[in-house]
C-alpha cells in the first residue's frame, strides 16, 4: 500500500498483513523470530502519479503534503495542487524511504512502509516519528505474537536517523528482570542502554567497513596510541611490499573510483591485516614505530572484519572478537580520541558490535536450540531488496513512486520463486 500524504498507521497495518501474515501463515511458518527492522532509501524519478484506489496524486513527499488536498475532485483540484508545488509548498519526492523487517533464523524480506520522501527540512524529528509509528503498528497489528518481537532497528548512518536512534534507542537502562540481563550485566563495559521493549539500535557493518575505509584514504588518517599517522602515503609504503601488489594496484586499493564499492573497501582492510602480518627483519627505529602502529591498527581492524568475512569462525568466536573490537576501539578512542576515529564512527561502531551481542541474547532467551547467524544484522537485506527493484526494471534505476511500490510487490512475489543465499542456507 502506497503512502499518500501524511505517514500513516493504518497503511503499516495493511502492509504487515500483506506482506508478511499471508505469506508466513502460507509457507507454514509459525516459528517465533527476533525481528530486525530496517530502513533506508532508494531514488525516485521526481514525477506526481495517480493512484485509482483512492483518486489521489503519489510521489510527492510526506513531510509536506499534509499542507494541501492531494484527492482529484475537480479539475481546479488539480490547478491548486500545481500551484502549491510550484510555490514550494509542497515537493515532488526525490527519494523512497523504506522500512523492511527481515528475521532472525529465517529468510525473507518484508517492506511494510514506502514513503515518498522530498529531503527539504526533513530533521531528526522525522526520522523519530518514523520509527514510533513502523513500532506502534508492529504491536497493534498483533505481529509480536505471530511473527516476534522487533529486537533491532538497522540504519547505514544518515545524520538525522542516527540523531533519532540515538535518541530513541539508548532511553532505557535494562531491567534485572529481564532474561537477558544475567548474560549481559556481566560484560565489562557494556552499554545496558535500549528503547522501549528493549529495542537496540544497529549500523550496517558493511557501512562501517567503508567508513573506516573512507578515514584510512584521508590525508589526516588514523592516529595509534603512538603518535604515527597511519594514512594513504604511509600505507602506501608498506602495501606496496605485500606479494600480489603493484604501484597501480596500490593506487586502486587507496584511491578507489568509487569509495562506496564494498569490496573494494574489504580488499584493502584485508591488506592492512597482511601488512600488520608480515615479518619486517630487522628495522631502523623509524620502521619500528611504524610497524608497530600497523600492527595495532591490523589487529583492531581484523577483529571487526574477521568475524563477517571468515567462514570457517563459529559463533563464539565471531563475539569475542566483536569483543575484542570493542575493547580494543575503547582504549584507542579514550587516548587519541579524534585523531583515531570520528566521534559518529566509534559511537556506530560500538553499537554494531552491542546490537550483535544483544541479538544473541535475545535468540538464546527465545529458543537456543534455533540457529543464528552474525550476517542478519545490519540493513543488507533491504539494500537487496533495492538490487532487485533496479533489476525489474531492467536496470534503469529511474522508476516513479507508483512503478516503485508496484515493483516492491513484485520483489516480495519473487522471494519464494528465487531463493536468496540465506533461503539456501537456513533450509539446505
Ligand atoms: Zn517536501
Amino acid at each position: 500500500m502506497p503512502t499518500i500524504g501524511m505517514i500513516s498507521i493504518f497503511d503499516i497495518l495493511h502492509n504487515i498483513q500483506e506482506v508478511i501474515f499471508k505469506p508466513r501463515d502460507s509457507a507454514g511458518r509459525t516459528k517465533l523470530r527476533g525481528v530486525n527492522l530496517m530502513i533506508d532509501e532508494v531514488a525516485l524519478e521526481e514525477r506526481a502519479v495517480h493512484f485509482r484506489h483512492t483518486n489521489s496524486v503519489g510521489g510527492l513527499c510526506w513531510r509536506h503534503s499534509p499542507l494541501v488536498d492531494l484527492v482529484l475532485r475537480t479539475y481546479e483540484s488539480a490547478l491548486a495542487l500545481v500551484k502549491k508545488i510550484q510555490s514550494g509548498h509542497v515537493h515532488f519526492a526525490k527519494e523512497m524511504t523504506v522500512v523492511a523487517a527481515s528475521l532472525f533464523g529465517e529468510s525473507g524480506t518484508y517492506p511494510i512502509l514506502a514513503l515518498p520522501t522530498c529531503k527539504v527540512d526533513m530533521t531528526a524529528d522525522d526520522s523519530s516519528t518514523i520509527y514510533q509509528v513502523v513500532l506502534e503498528a508492529w504491536e497493534r497489528s498483533g505481529a509480536v505474537q505471530k511473527v516476534g518481537q522487533v529486537w533491532s532497528w538497522s540504519t547505514d548512518g544518515d545524520m538525522m536517523r542516527r540523531v533519532a536512534g540515538y535518541r530513541a534507542f539508548l532511553a532505557q537502562k535494562l531491567q534485572p528482570t529481564s532474561p537477558i540481563y544475567g548474560t549481559l550485566a556481566s560484560m565489562a563495559g557494556l552499554n545496558l542502554y535500549t528503547g522501549h521493549n528493549e529495542v537496540t539500535l544497529d549500523f550496517d557493518f558493511k557501512h562501517i567497513f567503508k567508513r573506516i575505509c573512507t578515514l584510512l584514504r584521508s590525508p589526516a588518517g588514523i592516529v595509534l596510541n603512538n603518535g604515527r599517522v597511519i594514512n594513504p602515503t604511509m600505507l602506501a609504503r608498506y602495501l606496496i611490499q605485500l606479494p600480489n601488489q603493484n604501484t597501480e594496484s596500490v593506487h586502486a586499493l587507496l584511491f578507489p573510483h568509487d569509495s562506496q564499492h564494498v569490496p573494494c573497501a574489504v580488499e584493502l582492510l584485508l591488506s592492512v591485516i597482511m601488512v600488520g602480518k608480515r615479518d619486517y627483519g630487522s628495522m631502523d627505529a623509524d620502521t619500528c614505530a611504524d610497524v608497530d602502529s600497523l600492527r595495532l591498527l591490523a589487529s583492531v581492524i581484523k577483529s571487526i572484519l574477521e568475524p563477517f568475512t571468515n567462514t570457517t569462525m563459529s559463533l563464539t568466536d565471531q563475539i569475542t572478537s566483536l569483543a575484542t573490537f570493542s575493547h580494543l576501539s575503547f582504549t584507542l578512542f579514550r587516548c587519541s580520541r579524534l585523531q583515531y576515529m570520528s566521534n559518529q564512527l566509534y559511537g556506530d561502531s560500538q553499537t554494531m558490535v552491542k546490537n550483535a551481542l544483544f541479538c544473541l541474547a535475545k535468540q538464546q532467551a527465545l529458543d537456543p536450540t534455533q540457529p543464528f547467524y552474525l550476517f542478519q544484522v545490519g540493513d543488507d537485506p533491504l539494500e537487496c531488496l533495492f538490487g532487485k527493484l533496479r533489476m525489474l526494471g531492467g536496470h534503469n534505476s529511474a522508476m516513479n513512486y507508483a512503478q516503485a511500490i508496484d515493483r516492491l510487490g513484485h520483489a516480495c512475489d519473487l522471494q519464494g520463486a528465487f531463493p536468496t543465499v540465506a533461503a539456501f542456507w537456513f533450509e539446505p
